[in-house]
């Protein structure tokens, strides 16, 4: 039986046990594992994982663990080396909404399969967000990120900071139900539509072409704006 010593840095110690946190792990294995293998087999999702370093020098994921080593693993950095396209998972509806909102592209549906999430990825590359870290794990996952808080709010929070995405918000770009870009539409083209106080008071119309919703400055905007300043303190 081989050991390898193992030490977690920042926010990789969220998905360690208690008394294993911000020390000294010996992690014993047989036969030939991964850095990756051991370092998920103690709960930490590769896509969270940065920069390693084996016996003090840098390492990769795929490094195969040899009896001794000392093994130190920093979170990924904040940023974002792909396209901010998201797909998340079924218990996630709130955040979707929510960075659709700032005009994030988020796949979303409340009854995916694993098996269609995996093919989602594979095509598209896009991001997972889950707070489920067995579905990080997965060998299709490329780019992802584990939510730590149950509040959808936190949870933006989170990604905005987690993949810096301050700077890149595009409100009243994408529909809320259905994700396709939002475009201008004549008032006189949707008329019939509107309720008598939303066309007394109100100029200015998105239509999605997908699913016709309609979208207007009113209560979206408001709440919009509100999760704007919410999640910028
Ligand atoms: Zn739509």
């Amino acid at each position: 039986m081989s050991a390898a010593h193992f030490v977690f840095r920042g926010r990789l110690n969220d998905f360690l046990q208690r008394h294993q946190r911000d020390r000294e792990i010996v992690v014993h294995f047989r036969g030939r594992q991964s850095i990756k293998h051991l370092a998920e087999s103690l709960g930490v999702p590769h896509p969270e994982i940065g920069r390693i370093q084996v016996n003090g020098g840098d390492e990769t994921l795929g490094r195969i663990a040899q009896d001794g080593d000392r093994v130190e693993i920093h979170p990924i950095e904040d940023g974002c080396t792909v396209e901010p396209r998201f797909l998340l998972d079924c218990h996630l509806g709130r955040l979707t909404a929510h960075l659709r909102m700032l005009g994030f592209d988020c796949l979303y549906q409340n009854d995916y399969e694993d098996t269609q999430m995996a093919e989602i990825l594979q095509r598209e590359g896009r991001i997972l967000l889950t707070r489920d870290r067995r579905l990080l794990m997965r060998k299709v996952v490329q780019h992802g990120y584990c939510l730590r808080s149950l509040e959808p709010l936190e949870q933006l929070t989170e990604v905005i900071q987690r993949f810096n995405l301050a700077d890149k918000f595009h409100p009243f770009h994408r529909c809320l139900r259905c994700n396709h870009p939002l475009e201008p539409v004549d008032k006189s083209a949707i008329l019939d539509r509107l309720e008598p106080l939303t066309k007394k008071y109100f100029d200015e119309f998105h239509l999605c072409p997908a699913c016709g919703q309609v979208y207007w400055k009113g209560s979206h905007y408001e709440r919009m704006q509100k999760v704007i300043e919410e999640v910028a303190k």
